[in-house]
């Protein structure tokens, strides 16, 4: 069903009284704004596409390869001992948004989120292309299936749909399995990659179901960061709004009756894809896209008048009053993205080519004393995480008493990729043994490129019960 209800702010304009799905049929507005939006959108489909297709150090700059469990991010390769980065992706990730929200509201749900870049710039360009302009699109809603334009048109457009959302999930596949993976994949039949194919269906059926049926209402209902608005956004967020003190009160000026700059032309409404109306306020539903600046802007420019009666602006400055940008929550989300910002940094640049853990073996004793040492057997696990075979050695690096590892002489060569399990026993002379102490390996590799530390406790039998 088409929804032709004029919006208002307890309900959204996509559900109907009795739950019924209501589709909206938003007016296309060409404006400075519209141009910018649509030239970063298209940078950052570039961008997606292309990632997977450039080489950063012999793999993708991003490759989640998840069957490995390995993650090359820009030329760096992380294990999954490595994982605990996340946290800090994850958290600078968090603090971005909340830095930018606080200061140009949600200038994230306009520009740059991949439902907004995709349903605006790519798949409103095919319902044009199908079903013409928004007043076609709703008569075309309205007309019934026996009629074979319709059927055509939309049949038409749903093709078109499921090729565009085939093509983007086998980019995002390109993520996980690369490219020169995915080419045997698609070229060969179903049944040779099963996982891959039922991987690749899930994701064209969920991206057609979003895009085709679910649509805006990502945004209205189900995406969480709309909700955090009202918990990100204060008095001097910039956002998109109306300029009440300019437009009110509004309609047509005639003897008598005096009149703001709106006149009520409702076409800030009719472009608004989340169906509401900028004039009632900062809503939750506004995704901050501009449509209703560059709508109105157009008829400002025609009766003459100055544009701006819908634009960027806060609260504040529409109330008459200056934006403030520095404040309280802006500094501290700003501080806390340069902290995580800086720790991320150097994580990253500390990642090793290689894994190393070490762990007691299970029902070993803890210590063996022999007529010349004390011993620890110890369980390494070392990660080749790199594409070439490497020759490790492990040594004792810092211990306050002689400690020597044995069977180190040859070192170890691990094959890429791969990942070696084995016992390590460290020794210290009954002479010298003074008692446990905590003690540092170190794991190097004879091409310099590795140096991992690893901190362990050497335990052994009070030095009093030792006969020298
Ligand atoms: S109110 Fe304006 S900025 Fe907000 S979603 Fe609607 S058209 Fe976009
Ligand atoms: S487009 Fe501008 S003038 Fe027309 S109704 Fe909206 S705010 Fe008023």
């Amino acid at each position: 069903m088409t929804s032709n209800r004029s919006p208002i702010r307890e309900s959204v304009t996509t559900i109907g009284r009795d739950g019924e799905r209501r589709f909206l049929h938003p007016a296309i507005v060409v404006g400075a704004w519209w141009r910018a939006r649509r030239l970063v959108a298209w940078l950052l489909i570039a961008f997606f596409a292309l990632l997977p297709w450039v080489d950063v150090g012999g793999f993708p700059a991003v490759f989640l390869d998840v069957e490995h469990r390995r993650f090359h991010l820009l030329g760096a390769t992380l294990g999954l001992g490595d994982v605990w980065l996340l946290f800090f992706v994850i958290t600078g990730w968090g603090f971005l948004i909340y830095a930018t929200t606080a200061l140009l509201g949600r200038i994230w749900c306009g520009w740059t989120c991949p439902q907004t870049v995709y349903l605006e710039h790519v798949f409103r360009v095919v319902d044009r292309l199908f079903e013409g302009d928004h007043v076609s699109r709703a008569k075309l809603d309205a007309e019934p299936w026996s009629r074979p334009a319709k059927f055509l048109r939309r049949g038409g457009r749903a093709l078109a749909y499921l090729i565009l959302c085939w093509a983007v999930a086998h980019i995002f596949l390109a993520y996980f399995i690369s490219i020169p993976g995915l080419y045997p994949m698609i070229t060969a039949a179903p049944q040779a990659h099963p996982a891959a194919f039922v991987a690749m269906a899930v994701a064209t059926g969920v991206l057609f179901f979003n895009f085709w049926w679910f649509r805006e209402q990502l945004c209205l209902i189900l995406c969480p960061y709309g909700r955090l608005q009202s918990a990100l956004i204060d008095d001097d967020s910039v956002i998109v709004g109306y300029d009440e003190k300019r437009g009110e009160p509004r309609g047509k000026a005639a003897p008598g009756i005096t009149a703001g700059d709106c006149v009520d032309c409702r076409r800030c409404v009719q472009v608004c894809p989340t169906g509401i109306d900028i004039r009632q306020g900062l809503q939750m539903e506004c995704v901050a896209c501009t449509a209703c600046v560059d709508a109105c802007d157009d008829v400002m420019t025609k009766l003459k008048r100055p544009t701006g009666l819908v634009r960027y602006a806060s609260l504040r400055e529409l109330a008459g009053g200056r934006t403030r940008f520095l404040r309280p929550r802006t500094i501290l989300y700003s501080a806390l993205l340069t902290v995580g910002l800086i720790v991320a940094t150097v994580s990253l640049l500390r990642v090793q080519p290689a894994g190393f853990k070490l762990s007691r073996p299970p029902q070993t004793e803890l210590y063996v004393v022999s007529a010349d040492s004390v011993a620890n057997v110890f369980r390494a696990k070392i990660q080749n995480k790199d594409d070439v075979p490497r020759r490790f050695f492990v040594e004792a690096e810092a211990s306050p008493t002689k400690l020597s590892v044995l069977n180190q002489s040859a070192g170890l060569v691990i094959a890429p990729q791969a990942e070696v399990t084995l016992p390590l026993t460290l020794l210290v002379d009954r002479r010298d043994y003074r008692g446990e102490f905590n003690f540092t390996l170190r794991l190097r590799s004879d091409d310099g490129k590795v140096s991992v530390l690893q901190k362990a406790h050497f335990i052994g039998p009070a030095p009093s019960t030792l006969a020298r």
